[in-house]
């Protein structure tokens, strides 16, 4: 584990200020994400240097179309998210504390030794929700720019500001999933909040970041063509219609077994709809 980089002193414990669910976390208490601990008046981040994923994954997976195709990256997660989405594909690391699944002790350089051992050009911090173990991507990241390697985010963009802008200069390219463009299916599903993660995307793209964008069409929550027209008309209002966007299959999983897998023709139906609006590159993930 390692000192939390974003937090502060409150009278009973600490307030950790990485995301906007700003947790006040008592003595001996840990924050949503269940990775944060104030242990003696400070926050660690405790699965710091242990991974619970590693694997080497072509870069389309992620989804990435549109960063160097064809080749492969070193992939890999630690437990932890502060979202609670309820057909999660990763919930056996996302959802549980980092003590309850299998992990390994990986330090920054040897993540990036393995990297560069393999001839792999990037590392992507992925599965679950990188911004709760933000120090070690952040440090990760870091080495990995110095030896020539890009750095790939694949996040739901749930995060603050400041370190945000702290990871910035060592992102090369960041896959963001929207949940859904309306701030109560979010918060009812995923619990958090929209407007941080659309400020998020528009920080990225500003700062010359490549990203791309998913949106998962699950069965009768966010697959109507209300939410999917305003999700384009928020990209090309917002100069991102050019930003490749995934409509992605959405499978039973987790607390939504009961709902349907996606029907093939709203996927199309979406495509044709994004096209209409303007956005001009668009796949399909999942079919
Ligand atoms: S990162 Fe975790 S502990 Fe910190 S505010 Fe977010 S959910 Fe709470
Ligand atoms: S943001 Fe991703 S990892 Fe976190 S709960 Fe949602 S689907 Fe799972």
């Amino acid at each position: 584990m390692k000192e939390a980089r974003f937090y502060a002193a409150t009278g009973d414990g600490v307030q950790c200020l990485l995301c906007p669910h700003r947790c006040r976390i008592k003595e001996g208490g840990r924050g949503l994400c269940r990775s944060r601990e104030c242990r003696d008046g400070k926050l660690y981040a405790l699965s710091y240097g242990r991974p619970c994923a590693l694997a080497v994954d072509p870069v389309e997976k992620k989804p990435l179309n549109h960063l160097m195709p064809g080749t492969h990256c070193l992939s890999l997660s630690c437990t932890g998210c502060n979202l609670s989405c309820r057909w999660c594909q990763n919930s056996d690391i996302s959802q549980v504390k980092p003590e309850e699944t299998d992990s390994a002790e990986w330090s920054p350089e040897e993540i990036v030794d393995a990297a560069m051992r393999r001839s792999l050009p990037s590392i992507a911090y992925t599965y679950t929700e990188p911004f709760t173990w933000w120090e070690y991507m952040h440090d990760i990241a870091v080495l990995a720019h110095e030896r020539g390697l890009k750095n790939i985010l694949v996040s739901a963009g749930y995060v603050e500001k400041e370190p945000l802008q702290e990871l910035l200069p060592y992102l090369d390219a960041a896959n963001i999933d929207i949940k859904a463009m309306d701030d109560a299916i979010c918060r009812k599903y995923c619990g958090a909040s929209l407007a941080p993660v659309l400020e998020n995307i528009l920080a990225m793209h500003s700062a010359g970041v490549h990203v791309e964008i998913t949106n998962l069409l699950v069965t009768g929550v966010n697959d109507s063509d209300e939410q999917v027209g305003a999700l384009c008309k928020w990209m090309a209002g917002n100069g991102l219609q050019d930003v490749p966007l995934h409509f992605s299959r959405f499978f039973p999983r987790y607390r939504f077994t009961d709902v349907a897998p996606t029907p093939k023709p709203t996927l199309l139906k979406a495509r044709d709809h994004a096209h209409s609006l303007g956005i001009k590159t668009i796949h399909l993930g999942n079919i």
